[in-house]
């Protein structure tokens, strides 16, 4: 059985700081255009436009030594076609949420909810840039292990200081 605490992977905001200021590329990012299934309606004349760092799939490879990573974004299995590759990341697990953007309890994040059912009392890390106050709360409330809930500016990106962190708490 696997006892490493899990990694819970954001795609937008953490990985793909799409509120970067001015709509200009940040600095280390590469410009992707993509095409994924939820991508539809007026929107999909043209693709949508995401930023990756390739040296952020070096730093998660890196953490994988203590975590198990997974990934927690809208994306779902998509990720793994769409921004493993480019970040040089092999396919990894991912959330498949019951309802996305949907009803949540007591002021938390959509996400929260799964984010415990999925870890079913398992130790771990989430890397998201909707985490409030509320959802440290909640979780602190109903999960019986560690957690860390770290909160990624969605016009920054991850840093260096983040991915240092998550070292630290893995140790
Ligand atoms: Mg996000």
């Amino acid at each position: 059985m696997n006892r490493k605490p899990l990694l819970l992977i954001d795609v937008d905001g953490p990985l793909n700081p799409y509120a970067a200021k001015a709509q200009r590329r940040p600095e280390g990012y590469t410009t992707h255009r993509m095409r994924p299934t939820g991508w539809t309606g007026a929107e999909s004349a043209k693709p949508l436009r995401v930023w990756l760092n390739p040296d952020h799939g070096a730093e998660l490879l890196a953490l994988a030594e203590a975590y198990e990573l997974v990934w927690a974004t809208t994306w779902k299995d998509e990720a793994n076609d769409w921004i493993a590759p480019p970040l040089g990341l092999p396919r990894l697990p991912f959330i498949d949420w019951p309802q996305m953007h949907g009803r949540a309890p007591r002021g938390t994040f959509w996400k929260t909810q799964y984010v415990l059912e999925y870890a079913g009392g398992r130790p771990f890390a989430w890397i998201d840039d909707d985490i409030t106050d509320l959802d440290r709360e909640y979780v602190d409330q109903r999960h019986p292990a560690r957690a860390l809930l770290l909160r990624v500016d969605e016009r920054i990106g991850l840093l260096r200081a983040d991915f240092d962190a998550l070292a630290a708490w893995a140790a």
